[in-house]
């Protein structure tokens, strides 16, 4: 049996108090308008969500994974961009505050804990799986750090502070594409945003192109040491990414299970409420199942990583999982809806978008199959 601690659960209170009073009401109008709601995140910033496992003495609130899971959870619960928004930001957070010296914490944990947006950018054009195949550069130049390439589908794009920058520097001893990570300013120059994405799916959080444009860095803007780039990316991906990810489809399944059981209970039909019908029964309880299902994946996962024991098998499954039943889940509500459920009054046809959209989002289902597959055949 999965069971949270008593702090855990007055967080989640805490988090869904503040959601439902700050969020939900505007959770549409973000669809709508597909902003990055900077405001809304300088709030969160003020409550201790944005820097939620980041230790105290860096601005931070000294939690854990589980608690990260929590908060994203909540929020898509009822606005999944603005938390898929925040998950990459955590991305970010946990690179620096995993491979940063002690002078990069101390620079850049306190600004990300309050209020800057962080993001982590490795997708290029040539494509996100193919990960190796990154072919934006850096090159020590007069003993500077000279960047330069595109990066695409960059979530926080256009409202980035900090940014964790993934390319190639030189080649390794077998002449494989040698990967370090940089942190980068949002506004240092050369580092542009490009072209932003419009969505159908996860809308309120900026997703596009960041340009690098002989970007100068000095030295110490690398992350760990050269070479690290792929340690830090798919470290970063892999647990607090697909971690988060999978916690954003968590949100959306519980609110089609929500929506659902309030639809079915108001709408009447053959003068009884629909939830008479043992069909919509059906989706009922299959909306529940892969909520808890869906529940007890992510929170084994992240409290596996809380444990610090390794946790990319756990964390891909609780991702593939989440999101596949998330977006069957979101069509299965509109269908008990009827024609309401293609209303965008309702909610609902807005989870399916957001459902689908955290399919792709740091690492497909197909991809996540083949981390688990790896994973038992290593065995
Ligand atoms: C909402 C959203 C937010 C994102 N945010 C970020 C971000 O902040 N930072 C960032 O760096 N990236 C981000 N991405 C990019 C994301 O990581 C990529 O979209 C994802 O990795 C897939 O890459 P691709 O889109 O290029 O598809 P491709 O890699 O071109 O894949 C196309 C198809 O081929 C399949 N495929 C590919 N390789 C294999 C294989 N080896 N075996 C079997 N099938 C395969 C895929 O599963 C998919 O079905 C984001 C994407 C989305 C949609």
């Amino acid at each position: 049996m999965l069971k949270l601690s008593e702090q855990q659960e007055l967080l989640r209170k805490v988090v869904r108090e503040f959601v439902e009073n700050e969020i939900a009401p505007i959770a549409q109008k973000i669809d709508e308008e597909d902003t990055c709601p900077v405001e809304l995140f300088k709030k969160t910033a003020q409550l201790g969500f944005n820097g939620v496992f980041v230790p105290v003495n860096y601005g931070g609130a000294g939690l854990g994974y589980t608690e990260m899971a929590i908060i994203v959870e909540e929020i898509a619960r009822h606005a999944a961009g603005f938390g898929m928004g925040l998950v990459t930001h955590y991305m970010a957070v946990y690179a620096i505050m995993t491979w940063g010296t002690e002078e990069q914490k101390q620079k850049y944990l306190p600004m990300v804990c309050s209020g800057s947006y962080g993001g982590l950018s490795v997708t290029e054009p040539g494509g996100g799986s193919d990960f190796m195949g990154q072919k934006s550069t850096g090159q020590l130049v007069d003993n500077e750090w000279v960047l330069n390439g595109r990066k695409c589908f960059i979530t926080n794009s256009h409202c980035m502070g900090v940014n964790v920058v993934s390319v190639r520097t030189g080649e390794d001893a077998k002449g494989r594409p040698q990967l370090s990570a940089f942190i980068v300013e949002g506004g240092a120059p050369g580092h542009t945003a490009g072209r932003k994405e419009k969505k159908a799916g996860l809308r309120g959080s900026f997703t596009g192109d960041i340009i690098l444009d002989n970007v100068r860095l000095p030295q110490d803007s690398l992350l760990g040491k050269q070479g690290d780039g792929a340690k830090i990316s798919l470290g970063t991906l892999g647990e607090i990414g697909r971690g988060g990810t999978a916690a954003v489809a968590l949100g959306i399944l519980r609110g089609c299970l929500e929506e659902s059981v309030k639809y079915a209970k108001e709408r009447i039909i053959y003068g009884k409420p629909l939830s008479n019908l043992t069909n919509i029964q059906f989706a009922i309880a299959q909306n529940r199942t892969d909520y808890e299902a869906a529940r007890l994946l992510t929170y084994n996962a992240v409290g596996t990583k809380d444990a610090g024991k390794p946790c990319s098998s756990e964390i891909a499954m609780a991702k593939f999982f989440a999101a596949e039943a998330a977006v069957n889940a979101a069509k299965r509500t509109m269908d008990l809806m009827g024609g309401y459920g293609v209303v965008t009054d309702y909610p609902v046809s807005r989870y399916l978008r957001d459902a689908v959209a955290t399919i792709p989002g740091c690492g497909t289902s197909h991809i996540m199959q083949i981390i688990i597959a790896g994973g038992e055949l290593r065995k």
